[in-house]
């Protein structure tokens, strides 16, 4: 922030470099909240000449003409930001503009006369924000064109030089992974740029949450009231902290910060399925919903070659079962959990599913001894409704399993923990990848 905040007051044409899913391209576009809310223009002049120095000639001989009599025209701020997407099929004519023969040949004028000028993205940009995502896409002899804009002023369209003394500021941006991958970003250009930001994830939960929170849309107009537990907020997050850590997924595409926004919302999605379902009428979300959310976290990352054996939705499971336990971990640190891992030892069982109602869940909770007083801890407070509790519950449960203290089927059914003995037929070994690949989402778990 404060290196942004430094290139706009040293008005430095800058460039924002970092991984997917960083903000950038959203930065930019917030940067038309710092323009002024309109600002006076020639009407008509396609390069929003300013009324007292137009810089096209029909404008500038408008201004002669009229003087102060001239009409003026009002252009607000949003449409002084352009945007192009960079690709390798981007010309000149797209960006700066082309010489328009027929236009020429009916004024009865030559070609290199600025009125017979067809404008592209960056003249139509004047007076305002030009934008260009990914750079390094842009054809070198693109760049050299925009280099010699920043540089000179004026630029050469099939061999006529034309003068734009433009008013722009350029923002770029690009994946510092793109400049070896595709392609590269002119080092006469680069020069030019004034100022090369890094971008970053960001760097606590908590500042991730507040990221999430504010773009997920959980805010859903059934009628149903949402009430979204801190912890699932917590262990969504964690998901894409874990992913960046993991070394089975390739850092160098990064993990965008759309995972935890989109698996949020599927999050919700499943639990207001499940309210609808059974009539609740406030819409709780679990930390096993996560497991019904895998859409929108097997396709947020690129795998390694490690990665790609285990499968992304196994990679995905172990993430989110990674991210309950140290959320889980962090929550119920010291907490003695032994009654209940003890009951599960002593062979009980359980088992639920993320379509079993709140009521449901907590009926069966109550006959394992300790668990709902567990569940209290999370934060329910007391009178909290059902499906506050039936959501401790399952977190708690979760938690236990991601800390191995029981063990959990594919089914959900909760069993003792590996540890424990003797055996029963119930619980099971770590999942073979086969059996994980064939679990459709909503099917049961045993807890043991
Ligand atoms: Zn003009």
């Amino acid at each position: 922030m404060p290196q942004l905040v430094n290139a706009i007051l040293s008005r430095h044409n800058f460039i924002l470099l970092g991984l997917r899913g960083q903000a950038k391209s959203r930065i930019l576009r917030s940067l038309v909240d710092l323009l002024d809310e309109q600002v006076p223009v020639i009407p008509g002049c396609e390069i929003h000449d300013h009324p007292l120095a137009p810089l096209c000639a029909a404008c500038r001989a408008r201004v002669a003409r009229e003087g102060d009599a001239l009409e003026i025209g009002w252009l607000p701020r949003d449409a002084r930001f352009v945007e192009k997407l960079a690709t390798p099929d981007v010309t000149i004519a797209d960006m700066v503009g082309d010489i328009d023969p027929i236009k020429a040949a009916q004024a009865g004028l030559n070609l290199a006369d600025e009125l017979t000028m067809h404008y592209g993205l960056l003249p139509r940009a004047n007076r305002g924000i030009f934008a260009i995502n990914e750079l390094p896409d842009l054809a070198g002899k693109i760049q050299v064109g925009l280099f010699n804009i920043l540089q000179e002023g004026d630029v050469q369209i099939k061999g006529y030089p034309i003068r734009l003394r433009l008013d722009v500021l350029l923002v770029f941006t690009a994946n510092p992974d793109d400049y070896t991958a595709r392609g590269k970003i002119i080092t006469p250009l680069k020069d030019r740029i004034g100022s090369e930001i890094r971008t970053h994830y960001p760097t606590t939960r908590h500042h991730g949450m507040a990221i999430t929170r504010q773009e997920a849309w959980t805010d859903r107009d059934g009628g149903l009231r949402l009430d979204l537990p801190d912890y699932v907020r917590e262990v969504v997050e964690e998901i894409a902290f874990q992913a960046r850590a993991d070394r089975k997924i390739d850092k160098r595409s990064g993990v965008s910060q759309r995972l935890p926004i989109s698996t949020l919302e599927l999050v919700v999605s499943n639990a207001e399925r499940r309210a609808l379902e059974h009539g609740e009428g406030v819409v709780v979300p679990r930390v096993t919903d996560l497991y019904a959310a895998l859409p929108s976290i097997t396709g947020k990352f690129e795998l390694e070659y490690e990665g790609e054996l285990r499968g992304a939705e196994q990679i995905a499971r172990d993430l989110i079962r990674a991210s309950v336990g140290s959320v889980f971990g962090g929550r119920f640190d010291g907490v003695d959990t032994r009654t209940v891992v003890e009951w599960f030892d002593l062979g009980g069982s359980l088992l639920l599913s993320d379509t079993t109602p709140a009521e449901e869940v907590i009926r069966l909770a109550s006959s394992v001894q300790g668990l709902c007083e567990l569940a209290a801890r999370a934060g329910v407070p007391p009178g909290a409704p059902a499906p506050a509790v039936a959501s401790a519950i399952d977190f708690v449960l979760e938690g236990l399993y991601a800390q191995k203290k029981i063990s959990r089927t594919d089914d959900r059914g909760y069993t003792a923990g590996e540890s424990a003995a003797p055996r029963r037929s119930v619980r099971r070994e770590e999942p073979s990848l086969e059996e994980e690949f064939r679990l459709p989402a909503g099917k049961k778990k045993y807890y043991n």
